[in-house]
């Protein structure tokens, strides 16, 4: 291998490897690297320096006992879901899921045999009984709901699923690990779509899982290999840029939405402000339990003129650009009801709330009266 040598100069940034195999001087040290008795990589869909780096240091944020970088935050879902699930098993999951996520338990997982039961787990009895009709092997929710902002009872949830012999699965997106830590509580497993907020400049595709049963972690790691849910070296290389200002980010934005919901709520043309920090809310108590240090940079508001008043929104306020993901620098929005719920029935979006005025923002980390200043131009 020729490289300039760097004498004992050592780069601050991390060196990107982007290389599908590694060469290994002998036998004797390639066994050495496979039984786990010298550090080493073999062959990239196995194990890369930049994504091992990233899963390390991810893991600790998570405070799981290990972690995976996966290829996308549907990649770790399916991961998660590989993990606890066979043919015939039953999963138990929110009926508030990301579409995606449902869609993976109905179509994919169906295909396979297992079965999944949807059902309301913002109401505890509800998910009780969900749990008490047979076996289960997982009881799958999101900490905070899109794009309502529903707020789970992680605790109660852990207690629940445990008692029924089911493994909890939390997807933690919208809270991050700088607002929520579902393994604290005694969640199993911990999904984190390091698309959104986690890397934060909407310029990687990736996802992350974490576990507290370090006997879990061997099967995980062999399954993510096999089904070719790897991710790739330079993503996961962005994404620590990302995670290192994640906790700034986090907070700034909580703090910016925290605000304009408030601002929201007393604008004309508003006719409601979805806000789980708001008295308003119909979880308002639990989130502030449950999320102490905020609740989050996601909200919505409802213009009473409908679709029309959210194209004149649109095009007046192009500093918030409309693309439906999330945790974005700057604020971007999003509207539900044409995007993440556009296949949904009249009837479920009606139970949901989901309307044609419904706006969705992810809010950013920029100045606040910048903020401000765009979303004055986008109502007027
Ligand atoms: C985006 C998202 C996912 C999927 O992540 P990808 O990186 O797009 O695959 C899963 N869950 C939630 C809550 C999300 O917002």
């Amino acid at each position: 291998m020729t490289f300039p040598d760097l004498g004992r100069s050592v780069p601050l940034a991390p060196p990107l490897h982007t290389t599908s195999v590694f060469a290994i001087p002998d036998l004797d040290a390639l066994d050495a690297i496979y039984n786990g008795e010298a550090p080493g990589f073999i062959y990239a869909r196995d194990g890369n320096p930049n994504v091992q780096h990233l899963a390390d240091v991810l893991t600790r944020l998570a405070r799981g006992k290990w972690g995976v970088v996966t290829a996308s935050g549907m990649g770790a879902t399916s991961a998660a879901l590989l993990a606890v699930a066979s043919a015939g098993s039953r999963i138990v999951a929110s009926n508030q899921l990301y579409g995606r996520t449902a869609k993976l338990l109905r179509a994919e997982f169906g295909r396979f045999g297992v079965t999944t039961t949807f059902v309301d787990t913002f109401d505890l009895d509800a998910t009780r009984a969900a749990l008490a009709e047979g076996p289960a092997a997982a009881l799958v929710v999101e900490t905070i709901s899109n794009p309502l902002c529903r707020v789970a009872d992680v605790p109660a949830l852990v207690d629940l699923a445990h008692r029924a012999g089911a493994k909890l699965i939390v997807d933690n997106t919208f809270a991050t690990p700088v607002l929520y830590r579902p393994h604290d509580a005694g969640a199993d497993l911990v999904i984190e779509s390091l698309t959104k907020l986690i890397g934060g400049h909407s310029d990687v595709t990736l996802g992350f899982l974490s576990g507290i049963d370090p006997t879990a972690f061997p099967a995980v790691s062999s399954l993510v290999s096999t089904w070719g849910l790897t991710a790739n070296a330079f993503e996961c290389w962005l994404t620590l840029r990302g995670a290192e200002t994640l906790d700034l980010r986090v907070r700034a934005a909580t703090a910016n939405a925290a605000r304009l919901a408030d601002w929201l709520a007393v604008q004309p043309g508003v006719s409601r402000v979805v806000y789980p920090g708001r008295e308003d809310h119909p979880d308002h108590a639990l989130a502030a339990r449950v999320l102490p240090a905020g609740q989050g940079n996601m909200l919505c508001f409802e213009l009473a003129g409908g679709r029309a008043a959210v194209n004149h929104f649109m095009r007046a306020a192009p500093g918030i650009p409309f693309c439906p993901s999330l945790g974005h620098t700057t604020t971007t929005c999003s509207h539900p009801d044409t995007t993440s719920h556009r296949y949904e029935s009249a009837a479920e979006k009606a139970r949901q709330g989901i309307t044609a005025g419904l706006v969705r923002l992810s809010v950013g980390c920029e100045p606040f009266d910048v903020l401000l200043a765009e979303m004055t131009k986008g109502l007027k």
